[in-house]
């Protein structure tokens, strides 16, 4: 029995003045239903026919025996609906009485396939045509429902159109409904008939009006378009509001109450949710509103338990699945390496390293993110982990999202490097480093735009184990990449990768470690969600030196005010960037602008200055030569799209330019920022904005305002919401429809219920546990299919 619901429904009904309105229908019927879950001696004859005091002391005495039901000794459930085959729930929703091939096209369009689909197709909110009026009681404006008899009907000509005009009554008067455009409607409604209708009134020459109101007759069965909170689906051409409302309708009636429920009872005991038929029933139909958030709870608590218990079988199978390489570490190397740098590391950034390396020795293999502020120094962590690996004998990939962002990490550590070695030889994409150890230490790039020839010639060296450390894009993970040894999987910037990616690298190795690092300062139980398969490392500080970077936000009027800036600068010796604003529509057209873009400023603002541009359309080597000038101070500005948000590293660059900075959500402005100030110079970052939203200003005074990249993104989470911030199609987990990742309080209640059911049936092997265990692979299986490698 659902306590909770049934208590707020009597809340509910102590508030509004005991008036039997708090489910629809009325208390007698709610009980009625569940009558078998009541001692005989609680429920009333009749609800409705209790005065204002009795009726009191009954829902007082009611809410008082639900107070001991909560210690949890509730009468056993009455006996189910026989329960339908699981494998039904797969079936075309062809098999369902009254929907054709051809509807069935138009349900696809919606995402609906299958019977499971229909019945999880839930509608976009609800309309509340509950209010029960006379005739004589309606008023103009509101939402509400009489049940009137049909006078007469007939077809008229309204503006002009075929349309319908019904005169109506019942005991306290009559009136006037109209319905434009459906001149078929006469014929449909006979004199005499009952009909509920529900809508709102308008005022005509002072008369009151019902003008296209829903409609239906009154029958025994329950309503579909009148009368109660009636859910509006999402539409697509060709089928109409009626038409989904009642497959919906008819499907949820037939099916709902025989839906096996998946989620083990104590779970769902603990957890206080409805059971599943009920949900379903609820949330499409539901008979009051807290019956109706009741079932969302439940309804999203499936979702986030059922990827909690996704990550936690990720996480067992990872580390159980097989034995991982140990790779230990030599400390002596590691250290003359840290000593060949030009700084100390940080206590944070030694603290992870020292993580890291504890988990490389061990047979278990490693599964851990690592995150940290933007510029808090993750890459020579990483670079110190993979020459560890290379040291004991195995080989490390690192993978960047972008290929500016490998080629860049490949050119940095190479240069780290040889910083502590000798680079012995230099091809564009293999380099050979000697006296770090014993024998020469080799390091590879391999990115999608190389040739073929080169990039096979990268292939076969890392199959054949010549090659120590390739750095590289997806396309290390694609299938022709064959590792000889793979011991160590780094992927940098996490939140540009998914679950799936993560999968398709840890393929690469029999069981290899693997450390996944983020600048998205996430907040940890949202990270606990996406990650719920890993550790953490922290790096919750940043280098030393590392000052505030000005943040001015100017009006468009003032851009000549910001180019004298930039010009005042590079006068001083630094370098600055100008961002591009930000087009979704596709990255050729985005392209074009910045060279628009580029070409004005070379030619109008900045003649005497030297520009570079750089955007996601230039061949590799082009942007590899883009980026060398910038970093080398052949260039002044460098003009870019926003392909350069992540990880780009220029120490003089101290201006960062945002155009169109509305565009952008709080954390990439923030890594956009965290491209200056990396060197000893003052920095600044400004932003300029066409004409921004209500909440575009908000975001950027905030950034004005805020230096802390942690507070940012949970302010970023909260004006955009997770879907924008953290979309899952990039997290790679399934889709959500009723949770939203805000909810923290929900998260963490399916995690810790997914923690103890997990301690206690891992495989989820027991009898009890097959239709969880069914709905846990169903779940992601779908929610990898949407997800590109
Ligand atoms: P992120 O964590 O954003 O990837 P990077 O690894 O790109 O940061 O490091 C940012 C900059 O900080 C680089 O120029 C790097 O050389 C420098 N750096 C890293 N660690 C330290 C340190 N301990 N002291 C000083 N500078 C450091
Ligand atoms: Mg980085």
């Amino acid at each position: 029995m659902d306590v909770a619901t049934l208590r707020k429904i009597l809340e509910l009904e102590r508030k509004r003045g005991y008036r039997d309105d708090a489910v629809f229908g009325g208390l007698d019927r709610y009980l009625q239903r569940r009558a078998s879950e009541f001692p005989d001696s609680l429920l009333p004859a009749s609800y409705a026919v209790l005065d204002r005091g009795q009726r009191g002391e009954w829902v007082k005495s009611m809410l008082l025996w639900l107070d001991g039901m909560e210690g949890g000794t509730a009468k056993p459930q009455p006996e189910k609906k026989e329960a339908i085959k699981y494998e039904k729930l797969d079936e075309p929703i062809t098999t369902l009485k009254g929907i054709s091939a051809n509807l069935a096209t138009k349900f696809r369009r919606l995402g609906v396939r299958t019977v499971r689909d229909l019945l999880y197709f839930f509608p976009r909110r609800h309309i509340d045509y509950s209010k029960r009026k006379t005739i004589a009681e309606l008023e103009v404006g509101e939402e509400q429902t009489v049940v009137a008899t049909v006078w007469e009907a007939k077809e008229a000509i309204l503006g002009g159109r075929r349309s319908t005009e019904a005169i109506v009554d019942d005991e306290t008067g009559n009136m006037r409904v109209v319905w434009f455009n459906q001149p078929y409607l006469a014929k449909k409604l006979r004199t005499n008939s009952q009909l509920v209708l529900s809508g709102k009134v308008s005022l005509f020459k002072g008369m009151k009006v019902f003008q296209s109101p829903e409609y239906e007759p009154l029958t025994g069965e329950d309503l579909t378009h009148t009368g109660r909170l009636i859910p509006l689906y999402p539409l697509t051409e060709g089928l109409s509001p009626r038409v989904v409302r009642r497959l919906v309708k008819e499907t949820v009636d037939v099916w709902a109450p025989r839906l096996p429920d998946f989620l083990p009872e104590g779970v769902r005991r603990l957890a206080q949710l409805l059971e599943l038929s009920q949900a379903i029933e609820q949330a499409h139909y539901p008979e009051s509103e807290p019956l109706k958030d009741s079932a969302r709870k439940r309804l999203a608590f499936d979702e986030l338990f059922l990827i909690q218990l996704g990550l936690l079988q990720r996480r067992r199978d990872w580390q159980e699945g097989g034995k991982a390489n140990p790779i230990e570490p030599d400390h002596k190397l590691v250290e003359a390496f840290l000593s060949s740098l030009p700084y100390a590391l940080t206590e944070a950034q030694r603290r992870a390293l020292e993580e890291i390396l504890a988990d490389l020795a061990k047979v278990r293999p490693m599964s851990r993110l690592l995150q940290g502020e933007v510029g808090s120094g993750k890459t020579v962590v990483a670079a110190a982990a993979l020459l560890a690996t290379a040291a004991s004998g195995y080989q490390g990939a690192f993978m960047a999202p972008t290929e500016i962002l490998a080629e860049q990490h490949f050119s940095n550590i190479s240069r780290i490097l040889a910083g502590a070695g000798r680079q012995k030889d230099e091809e564009p994409n293999i380099r050979i480093f000697s006296s770090l150890l014993p024998r020469p230490i080799t390091v590879a790039l391999l990115i999608g735009s190389m040739k073929m020839g080169e990039k096979k010639r990268v292939h076969r060296a890392i199959v054949e184990g010549e090659v120590d450390i390739v750095i590289g894009t997806h396309a290390l993970i694609q299938q022709e990449v064959e590792f000889g040894r793979l011991g160590l999987a780094i992927v940098d910037e996490q939140h540009r990768f998914g679950v799936m990616q993560r999968s398709a690298l840890r393929q690469k190795g029999e069981s290899l470690h693997l450390l996944v690092m983020t600048a998205t300062p996430i907040p940890r139980s949202l990270a606990l969600t996406l990650y719920g398969d890993l550790d953490l490392s922290v790096i919750d500080e940043l280098p030393p030196g590392r000052q505030q970077i000005k943040t001015k936000w100017l009006e468009p009027e003032e851009r000549e005010k910001a180019y004298r800036f930039l010009r005042k600068e590079i006068g001083d010796g630094r370098q600055a960037f100008i961002i591009c604003p930000l087009i979704e529509e596709s990255e050729a057209i985005e392209a074009k602008a910045a060279v628009r873009e580029y070409e004005r400023l070379s030619r109008d603002v900045f003649p005497d200055l030297r520009l570079g541009l750089l955007h996601g359309r230039l061949k590799a080597a082009e942007k590899e030569e883009a980026m060398r000038r910038f970093r080398e101070g052949e260039v002044d500005i460098l003009v870019a799209t926003p392909v350069v948000e992540v990880g780009i590293d220029v120490p003089n660059a101290t201006v960062m330019l945002i155009d169109g900075a509305d565009r952008f959500g709080l954390a990439q402005l923030h890594q956009f920022r965290g491209r200056v100030g990396r060197g000893e110079q003052q920095s600044y970052c400004i932003l300029v904005a066409e004409s921004p939203s209500e909440e575009g200003r908000e975001r950027l005074s905030l950034l004005e305002r805020t230096q802390d990249g942690f507070g940012l993104a949970e302010e970023d989470l909260r004006l955009r919401g997770p879907g924008e911030f953290f979309g899952t199609r990039q997290s790679g987990l399934p889709d959500l429809k009723m949770a939203k990742l805000s909810d923290i309080e929900l998260l963490e209640m399916a995690r810790r219920e997914a923690i103890r059911l997990f301690k206690q049936d891992p495989a989820l092997s027991r009898a009890e546990h097959q239709l969880l265990k069914s709905e846990v692979a169903r779940l992601w299986q779908d929610g990898f299919t949407g997800v590109e490698a």
